[in-house]
């Protein structure tokens, strides 16, 4: 395939390279490329990251990312020029200085499919590249001749996609036992294993048939938490029994994860469970929070030119992607995760359902709607692979689909999934996102959305008891802050009594918090508060109330309406009244927990509780006002709404006692200690010789608050292992810090330096490209210590800037407080340091080095790291040499020689 004759630009930390038409490729200068891609549209693969080199933000051209998305939509491909190379099936440049030429090549292949009668994602294309030629889209000249106009006009996408079908009730599920023995032989299947099965995996599967046991006692499952070493196989062991149970008894096991990037490795054993796809679609399904899933209606919207501008050719990838997507995930999914950091802030999460808009059966997309499918989905599954957050808010529902044979994986993060899902926030912006959901679109908002009383319009005027309560709702919720409320709350004139509120929370905040850094928010205790904003608060629920009030009264009539149906109310009309019903279902117990929370200002504090004030900023801006409530200990209503009514629970981790094997300290922090029965406890350690294949160094002479010499330990490190590094930092402004310093030194020797919070690209992408290629090496934080599962070449070292400390919030010294003090700490940092090693040796034959770049590290924190694993003070000077002797070990690994001097940084 010859070369598209368009030049290309490729820009990195390295240097700046055009590829002219027909020319070979030439570095260039800055200025140069800037004047030359302002010129003429040149070929780059990521517009934002390669405009970031430049320096030069709105840098736009043909982006290769942006095509490849629309000839094949629903398809991985790593966001790199070797990846891109990989992706379309020819060789990855030898240089930098290739990459450029490379980027033509790329084009020319990918414009060839086009013209290929095998192309699997013809449908759709023609229209769709109709529609983006007129809306400018740079490639669709390129595009349009060479898709051939189909014969007869294409189906809309929407008539494309498959209706899900009605199922009648599932019966419960049939009372059975699992034997043990059956799970071994079942765990066999599974792995392929011809001899002996892995002792500890083989233990956990016969161990893990108590869970799906008949229970003995009411709100007492039967619970097991299983501590599994890295590379046990603990998924296989606990499926072994779980898929034996749920064909036996015609029931669904709930597989729970905190992270998506299990959730995908867990939809990846599938074919183990079931070869056939169909088969496999049917017993496994994936369910998220319906904010991760494409609304198709607000996607009709945005095509239909609800969107404009760059935010408009999004829509029309997004809808070329919806037709070929598995599930109609947007967020973790098979939506290409860089696809809508190509457009910057013309946001993907547009097209979902994040206000809570949804119409349910009064959608005319209802049938086809990816949400309602994966829910139906869900009740036929054999196994249903969810998040902790969703899982908890189905248990806690009490929905009839409420999880009843629960895996919790990842069982270390229940705490703080259980401390989210269980808290309360009444601020500036989650007020009039209720307000505009009753209200509707107020001065010059557009869009679809629409209020209560235009969409129950016909019932108002049929039931006059309804009219008068949407009435009174309406009135109310005028008393919610409207457009402009954070302007008017800084500005001190106020209007209404939320808004009014708000301002005296603000006051307060100011006036007590510590502070602190305009880059972060700004908080205070809730205690003893002013006497304005007590009363502040007392007109503000009074408001509350008020609204209440009302809307429970049309939550009644409406369902009277549906029970004693007139003549007039046809699908439709029940449909968009069904819809009101749910969605006033919701808002109501948000309004409930709104008025619980504003009702204790004032009042005796209780100590279940930690209630806090807070003024969200970024970038030194406001963004929100709020008050928060947690639970002190959120595994209590875990305990009670999840656990407690569960059959049979399974809580799993490697690090579940938290670095310390302290099973007192998992029962804590997965709620197993709320509850009046005996839990079961299992134990396997991991089979990797952890003191032959790692290395814990902690440099001494890196002195704290040094970045020059924090920076130049970073770039010494990652040169020694010739990259295949994950550094961790505590604070996003060190971690940009560090990555200015030193990035560009690093690519110059060929060992590229991603960082997230500064890279323009999600996090999952990030780890893709950082796995993709042994000397890339990846800066971040949390995130990345909890969710990065990169076994082999490409992560052999990782450094910690710094002991990972909490942070003093609030909330954070109430727990402290009664948690023990120091010891409280001490198992958040043990914690925190288990989970960070735990990225490093991911399975058989890899090898790795653990380096804390802080003389202040505890000894008595140590036994976060597995048993055996040498642990050495060490100089900076000797931890280099450590890590380069460990690299050169590896076949693929050659540690650059270049020697960089701390002062360079
Ligand atoms: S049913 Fe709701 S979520 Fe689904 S497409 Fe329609 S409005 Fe969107």
């Amino acid at each position: 395939m010859s070369p598209l004759p368009l030049p290309a630009l490729h820009a990195t930390h390295a240097g700046i390279w055009i590829a002219g038409r027909g020319e070979d490729a030439r570095e260039a200068s800055r200025g140069e490329a800037i004047a030359r891609a302002a010129e003429t549209p040149h070929i780059i693969l990521n517009a934002p990251l390669v405009g970031q080199r430049l320096g030069y933000p709105e840098l736009s051209g043909l982006d290769l990312l942006e095509l490849f998305a629309f000839i094949h939509p629903a398809r991985f491909a790593v966001p790199t020029v070797p990846g891109m190379c990989r992706a379309v099936g020819i060789a990855p440049p030898e240089s930098e200085a290739d990459a450029a030429g490379a980027l033509q090549a790329i084009a020319g292949v990918l414009l060839a499919v086009l013209e290929q009668s095998e192309w699997q994602e013809r449908e759709g294309a023609w229209t769709s590249c109709q529609s983006l030629a007129r809306m400018g889209w740079g490639w669709a000249p390129l595009v349009s001749g060479r898709i051939e106009r189909p014969e007869r006009g294409e189906r809309m996408l929407f008539s494309r996609l498959k209706q899900w079908e009605e199922a009648a009730d599932r019966p419960p599920p049939r009372t059975v036992l699992v034997d043990r023995s059956a799970a071994r032989d079942r765990l066999r299947k599974l792995t392929g294993a011809r001899s002996e099965l892995r002792a500890g995996q083989a233990a956990m599967a016969e161990e893990a048939t108590s869970v799906f046991a008949p229970r003995r006692q009411k709100d007492a499952p039967n619970m097991l938490l299983a501590e599994a070493g890295t590379g046990i196989g603990k998924t296989l062991a606990y499926l072994s029994p779980a898929s034996l149970w749920s064909e036996a008894s015609g029931g669904t096991v709930w597989v729970s994860t905190f992270t998506k990037a299990l959730q995908r490795q867990l939809d990846a054993e599938g074919p183990r469970l079931f070869a056939d796809p169909q088969e496999r679609a049917r017993r496994i399904v994936v369910r998220k929070g319906r904010e991760n899933y494409l609304c198709l209606l607000n996607l009709e919207d945005a095509l239909q030119g609800a969107f404009s501008g760059r935010a408009a050719i999004l829509a029309q990838l997004v809808g070329r992607w919806a037709a070929y997507s598995k599930d109609g995930d947007i967020v973790g999914g098979d939506l290409p995760g860089w696809l809508p950091s190509l457009f910057r802030r013309a946001g993907a999460t547009a097209l979902t359902d994040r206000r809570g808009e949804c119409v349910y059966a009064g959608c005319p997309h209802y049938r086809r709607c990816f949400i309602e499918r994966a829910e139906r989905a869900g009740r036929e599954a054999d196994i249903v692979i969810a998040n902790h957050a969703l899982v908890m808010i189905n248990a806690a529902r009490a929905r009839e689909d409420a999880p009843q044979r629960i895996v919790f994986d990842e069982g270390h993060h229940l705490f703080d999934a259980a401390d989210s899902t269980f808290g309360v926030t009444f601020g500036g912006q989650d007020a009039i996102e209720m307000r505009r959901w009753i209200v509707g679109p107020e001065g010059k908002s557009r869009g679809r959305r629409r209020g209560l009383a235009a969409r129950l319009m016909d019932v108002a005027s049929f039931d006059d008891e309804g009219a008068k309560a949407l009435e009174a709702a309406i009135d109310a919720a005028r008393a919610l802050p409207s457009d402009g409320w954070l302007q008017r709350t800084i500005e001190g004139s106020p209007f209404g009594p939320v808004e009014a509120l708000l301002g005296e929370v603000r006051g307060m905040i100011y006036a007590r918090a510590k502070a602190q850094d305009a880059g972060y928010g700004l908080e205070t205790e809730l205690a003893e508060p002013d006497g304005a904003l007590v009363a502040a608060a007392a007109k503000a629920l009074e408001g509350l109330e008020a609204l209440q009030k009302p809307l429970a009264a049309l939550s009644r009539r409406l369902e009277a309406v549906l029970e004693d149906a007139p003549d007039w109310l046809d699908s439709q009309a029940r449909a968009r009244v069904d819809g009101a019903i749910n969605g006033l279902a919701w808002r109501r117990e948000v309004l409930s927990a709104w008025i619980a929370l504003l009702g204790r200002i004032g009042g005796s504090a209780d100590p279940e509780f930690v209630d806090w004030l807070a003024i969200e900023r970024a970038e030194g801006r406001e963004y929100d006002v709020a008050i928060h409530r947690r639970w002190l200990d959120p595994t209590k209503p875990l305990a009670s709404a999840v656990l407690g009514p569960a059959q049979g629970v399974l809580v799993t981790s490697a690090t579940l006692r938290g670095g310390d094997g302290s099973w007192a300290r998992a029962e804590a922090r997965t709620g197993a200690a709320h509850l009046d029965c005996t839990v079961d406890r299992f134990e396997a350690d991991s089979p990797f010789d952890y003191a032959s294949c790692s290395e814990v160094l902690i440099v001494t002479d890196v002195k704290p608050g040094d970045m020059p010499a924090l920076s130049g330990a970073y770039a010494r490190l990652i040169e020694a292992a010739g990259g295949g590094t994950l550094g961790l930092f505590t604070a996003i402004q060190r971690l940009k810090t560090v990555h200015s310093r030193i990035a560009d030194h690093l690519a110059r020797a060929g060992l590229p330096l991603l960082a997230q919070h500064v890279d323009p690209i999600d996090p999952g992408t990030l780890v893709d490209i950082f796995r993709d290629d042994p000397r890339t090496s990846l800066l971040g934080t949390d995130a990345l210590r909890d969710g990065v599962d990169v076994p082999g070449e490409s992560l052999r070292l990782v450094v910690v800037e710094r002991v990972p400390w909490p942070r003093p919030t609030v909330l954070h010294a109430a727990r402290r407080m009664s948690g023990g003090g120091s010891a409280y700490d001490g198992a958040v940092v043990r914690a925190r340091l288990a989970q960070a090693f735990g990225r490093l040796i991911r399975r058989e034959g890899d090898r790795g080095t653990f380096v804390i770049l802080s003389a202040a590290m505890p000894s008595r924190l140590l036994s976060a790291f597995p048993a055996g694993v040498p642990i050495r003070r060490v100089p900076l000077d000797e931890a280099i040499a450590h890590v380069a002797a460990a690299a050169t070990v590896s076949p693929l690994i050659q540690p650059e020689t270049v020697e960089c001097e701390r002062s360079t940084f």
